[in-house]
């Protein structure tokens, strides 16, 4: 994504901040990069792009974005650390050279070794949470531009996505994140299962349609007589997900039945409620299905209303019940908690939740004597 698109994203969210940080950063990040290429014989800065837009997804702030476009000048060009501060100041700075340190953490590859990998990460960043963010868009690049190395390393860096950046994913409530990652390393992996999934998956998404649309039809004409926005999302898991299922249970895909999943997002909890108790009085719920992390959300903040119905066509449909507010959480995780706030009279980044999510944080790792503990605590 070019400048202006990026500019134009940005103010999509935070209309009443100053974009002139982006632009420096972009020019100065794109001057130092410019002889310098990607494996894919692309200007290696189409690579400081793509994180920074990745990041714009996730609404983040502007120090954020600003240390995205920079975040590989300290290692791969003569910039200094100096030069980068009195450009950028010490917030953008210390991103950057959280990043940097980052990526000269060894990890290794052996499983046994999994949690001191995580060890390492986790302290490396324990400062700034969105360091890890940015490695993630980072990570998420090269995962996107992985065809373009040799076999070996395509495996050994999906391996470390699989094994590495998915679980830390998870464990920040990043699901999004954490499906692309990976499905990325599955397809080069198994590249055979996962197209045989792919494929499979597609023509049982053809066949449940009727069985949504049949859904929606109902709930459309008992929704037109009350006033409640409402968007109709269908959830989709990710192919790896399904093939650890079919791994775990040693089942084939045919025999791995989940149930056809829907999300109701609407604007207020009080229409979290009323939704319920439209589609509890129109369908036959199924008993003891419902949970309320509305009322009592999830440690990771997750909240949602989650029922299962008896669907027209006679199958089971899994109902989550949320506001846009509560969707954006439970798939950006704590990059939600970055964002700005959409009206210029709540300037500020969501401080509390944001405290909040740096106490678990560091509480988390003060909690980690050894790394046998620690992969036990995950
Ligand atoms: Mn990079």
């Amino acid at each position: 994504m070019e400048k202006a698109a990026l500019l134009t994203e940005f103010k999509t969210y935070a209309p009443h901040i100053d974009t002139a940080p982006l632009e420096k950063a972009y020019d100065f990040s794109k001057r130092a990069h410019a002889n310098q290429e990607r494996a894919s014989g692309e200007h290696y800065f189409v690579h400081c792009e793509a994180v920074a837009q990745t990041l714009i997804e996730f609404k983040l702030d502007m120090p954020t974005i600003c240390a995205a476009l920079l975040h590989d000048v300290l290692e791969d060009t003569p910039i200094t650390r100096e030069q980068l501060a009195s450009e950028f100041g010490e917030e953008v700075t210390l991103l950057v050279e959280g990043v940097t340190k980052l990526d000269a953490l060894q990890f290794s590859s052996h499983d046994v070794a999994q949690a001191e990998n995580w060890r390492k990460m986790l302290l490396a960043t324990a400062q700034d949470i969105r360091v890890i963010l940015i490695k993630m868009a980072d990570r998420l690049h090269n995962m996107t531009t992985l065809n373009y190395l040799d076999r070996e390393h395509q495996l050994r860096i999906a391996h470390e996505t699989l094994s590495l950046y998915a679980p830390l994913a998870h464990r920040l409530g990043m699901f999004r994140l954490k499906g692309m990652l990976e499905d990325l390393a599955f397809q080069y992996m198994h590249p055979k299962e996962y197209e045989e999934l792919e494929r499979k998956v597609q023509e049982q998404t053809r066949g449940r349609d009727a069985s949504l649309n049949a859904f929606k039809a109902v709930l459309d004409e008992h929704l037109s007589k009350m006033n409640i926005p409402i968007r109709v999302a269908t959830r989709t898991k990710s192919l790896y997900s399904i093939y650890e299922k079919m791994q775990r249970q040693d089942k084939p895909f045919e025999d791995i039945q989940d149930a056809l999943g829907v999300r109701l997002i609407t604007d207020t909890i009080a229409n979290c409620y009323a939704l319920l108790g439209t589609v509890h009085t129109i369908f036959k719920p199924v008993s003891g299905s419902f949970t309320d992390y509305i009322s009592v959300p999830k440690i990771n903040l997750y909240q949602s209303l989650h029922t299962t119905i008896v669907s027209p066509l006679g199958d089971f449909i899994e109902i989550q019940i949320r506001t846009e507010e509560m969707h954006r959480t439970a798939e950006y995780g704590i990059a939600a908690h970055w964002r700005y706030k959409s009206s210029p009279s709540q300037k500020d980044v969501h401080l509390e939740e944001k405290l909040n999510w740096l106490r678990q944080w560091i509480e988390w790792l003060q909690d980690l004597k050894s790394p046998r503990e620690f992969l036990e605590s995950l």
